[in-house]
């Protein structure tokens, strides 16, 4: 058996023109382009990369991109300060701040000054909560990009066994929500987890986000399961790899996601995504 491939780039692009086109009728009725705050602190090239990327997806989609660089001696306070700022901006819909962050700066308290209703990233506590008691607002974006994948494979993830392996506040532990919300019997594995071969082999749907090229070996596989691979590993060759074996993988699985252009583009898509619902759908009473 040979794997269909999920592929994140088209589905990402399908999902940025719908945006697109919502935002053209949005703003021929007379409404507001959304508007995203994405803030950088320090130079970080790896975060310089995905501010940028970001910042072209917002032009496209025709948003107004109201990006902040600030200087790597920056203080807590100046970022917070600027938050404050940009939660009582009514142009601005969504916040995010690029991690990680100097090491002098506190993210979880950066995160929690966020306005939960322009929390586009999905990290304050009080969406967290929202997922966790499922009445979700905003979800973070990574997962929620999974699950506009899965969706596309036309498969009911209802009833399903699913492993997700990696355990993080950013991709794990809100796709344990999402995939129980969905009905799916969810195993969650971490760096603590005895016999991971046995538990990825038992499972129907496989999620993995861990940061270890390749480390869910494709004969793990059970035949027929669907693979995800949220993992991005720049190699010493400067090629791109997942933490799935791909090659031996995608014999064994029925969908898999390749590395790059599977999850990758859908973070970005799913961000404008976010960003759209506050501008033009969401009702958020949160303080
Ligand atoms: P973190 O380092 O925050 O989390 C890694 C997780 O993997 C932890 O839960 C850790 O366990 C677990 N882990 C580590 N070693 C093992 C092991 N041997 N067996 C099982 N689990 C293990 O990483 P992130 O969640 O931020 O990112 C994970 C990967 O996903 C990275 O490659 C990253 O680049 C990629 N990523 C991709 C995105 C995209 O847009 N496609 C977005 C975000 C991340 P423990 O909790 O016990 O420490």
């Amino acid at each position: 058996m040979s794997a269909k491939i999920l592929d994140g780039k088209a589905i990402a692009l399908e999902l940025r023109e719908s945006i697109r086109a919502e935002v053209d009728r949005q703003v021929a009725a007379g409404k507001p382009r959304p508007g995203l705050a994405v803030i950088m602190v320090g130079d970080d090239p790896a975060s310089a990369v995905y501010v940028r990327n970001k910042k072209i997806a917002c032009e496209k989609a025709g948003f107004n991109d109201v990006s902040e660089v600030l200087p790597a001696q920056t203080t807590q306070q100046e970022v917070l300060a600027l938050i404050d700022k940009l939660n009582a901006d009514e142009s601005v819909h969504g916040i995010i701040v690029q991690l990680p962050v100097p090491a002098h700066i506190d993210p979880e308290e950066i995160i929690e000054r966020i306005s939960p209703c322009k929390d586009v990233d999905g990290f304050h506590p009080y969406n967290v909560g929202r997922l966790a008691t499922r009445m979700p607002i905003m979800a973070p974006c990574t997962p929620h990009g999974v699950m506009t994948m899965l969706a596309k494979t036309g498969i009911q993830l209802r009833g399903l066994d699913a492993v997700v392996v990696g355990a993080s506040n950013i991709v794990g532990v809100p796709q344990l929500l999402e995939l129980l919300n969905e009905r799916a019997t969810v195993t969650v594995c971490h760096s603590a987890t005895k016999n991971l071969a046995h538990k990825v082999a038992q499972a129907d749907l496989v999620v993995v986000g861990v940061g270890i090229p390749e480390m869910v070996k494709g004969d793990w596989i059970k035949p027929g399961a669907i693979v995800i691979d949220v993992g991005i590993n720049r190699m010493d060759d400067g090629r791109l790899v997942g933490d799935v074996e791909f090659e031996v993988a995608k014999e064994h699985a029925s969908w898999i996601t390749p590395v790059p252009g599977g999850v990758g583009p859908m973070t970005i898509a799913t961000l404008l995504e976010n960003t759209m619902k506050v501008a033009y759908h969401l009702d958020c009473k949160a303080k």
